[in-house]
């Protein structure tokens, strides 16, 4: 006997509409779909129609129901797998099932469509030619902490998913880390009624969610550093200390006088000549 399928369909972030015809067609002709939250799931299935059996897949039980499916699929039934919106794997349950079937020989393929971090990239106005995506930042301070030191020169642009009770530390987070002056687009209600996407730097957009109550979920774009705004922080941070202290600030890591001048010559891009120069003053 062959093994089934295993179909990762994506589904709507809002409006019932953006579901690709190919998507309802399987979801009528599979076994069995596999849905987060299967309360949520039978209201958009009932809309287009569908009556197949459903079973739920959530972050708590991921591993055991993800055998339980193999063992489905490999007696011939196809499997559909849906989240609450948008794609499956993406900040949503599935890549544990996704690994299991791969590993049982199983074929999975992807059917594409919603998905909240692509339709805010899209219509964000920022650079979306090259971009990190790091989902929701983690909810423990030392984690998040680490996360966003990591993204504070990261040049390309950067989009993160926020839930409304945290969006305001994130914001203020942002702005310590990144700096007021960079560029954000604030994506909430993509696709529903009350869609918007606001322009702003992280400095207005911290300040506006200070007076006003944050609503809906949000997708944060937010531009990469700049090679002017590295330039201009490396330039104040040269302007802020005399030669000799940032040679004394580099020595104090550990280094030798040749291997701190080599590193300053490189951080503030002047020659070591220039600061030979300098320091010889
Ligand atoms: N798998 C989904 C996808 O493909 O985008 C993401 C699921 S994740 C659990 C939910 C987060 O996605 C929300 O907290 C929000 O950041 C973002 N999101 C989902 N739908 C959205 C919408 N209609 N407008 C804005 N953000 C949305």
């Amino acid at each position: 006997m062959s093994c089934g399928t295993l179909y990762i369909c994506a589904t709507p972030i809002g409006n019932r509409e953006d579901i690709s015809a190919r998507a309802v067609r399987i979801l009528k002709e599979v076994d069995l779909i596999a849905a987060e939250d299967t309360r949520h799931s039978r209201g958009l299935l009932d809309f287009y129609g569908i009556s197949k059996p459903l079973v739920s897949y959530h972050e708590h039980n991921k591993y055991e129901r993800a055998e339980e499916l193999v063992g489905r699929m490999l007696q011939g039934k196809n499997v559909a797998l849906i989240s609450d919106a948008g794609t499956p794997v993406i900040s949503d349950p599935g890549e544990v099932l996704v690994i299991m079937a791969r590993e049982a020989g199983i074929p999975v393929t992807s059917l594409p469509g919603p998905c909240a971090l692509i339709t805010a990239l899209t219509l964000s106005g920022i650079s979306a030619r090259r971009f990190v995506f790091e989902g929701f930042l983690p909810m423990e301070n030392k984690d998040r902490k680490a996360v966003l030191d990591a993204l504070r020169d990261e040049p390309r642009t950067i989009v993160l998913y926020e839930a409304p009770h945290r969006l305001r530390k994130t914001l203020q987070e942002l702005k310590e880390c990144l700096g007021g002056g960079r560029a954000v687009c604030l994506c909430r209600e993509l696709t529903k009624i009350h869609e918007e996407a606001l322009p702003a730097t992280l400095e207005e957009a911290e300040a506006l969610y200070r007076e006003k109550e944050p609503r809906g979920e949000y997708v944060l774009v937010i531009a990469g550093r700049s090679p002017e705004e590295k330039q201009e922080e490396m330039r104040s941070s040269w302007e802020s200390r005399s030669p000799e202290e940032h040679l004394q600030a580099y020595m104090s890591r550990g280094m030798t006088k040749k291997e701190a001048i080599k590193a300053m010559a490189e951080d503030f891009a002047i020659s070591r000549n220039t600061l030979y120069a300098l320091l010889m003053k």
